[in-house]
């Protein structure tokens, strides 16, 4: 597996892709994607690039408003 890149020897992190139908291997300093048999597939594309800046301010989001969440669910019924 490609745990790490050749080009630059940062991990490389696995994620699934409907579209490509496989699970490629990112790297995200070099912001592309190998396979299974460490070959470069492609970039990462802009919307990608913004799709994990989006995940990532969710998750920090969740991690500090946790609590304001669960106050905010009982106050819905
Ligand atoms: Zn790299």
């Amino acid at each position: 597996m490609p745990l790490f890149c050749k080009q630059c020897n940062s991990r490389r992190l696995p994620e699934h892709h409907e579209a490509e139908k496989q699970t490629m291997w990112l790297c995200k300093k070099c912001e592309n994607f190998v396979d299974m048999e460490d070959t470069i597939i492609r970039e990462q594309t802009d919307e990608e690039r913004q799709e994990v800046k989006r995940k990532l301010k969710e998750f920090e989001k969740t991690i500090n408003f946790q609590d304001e969440k669960m106050i905010r669910r009982k106050g819905v019924n």
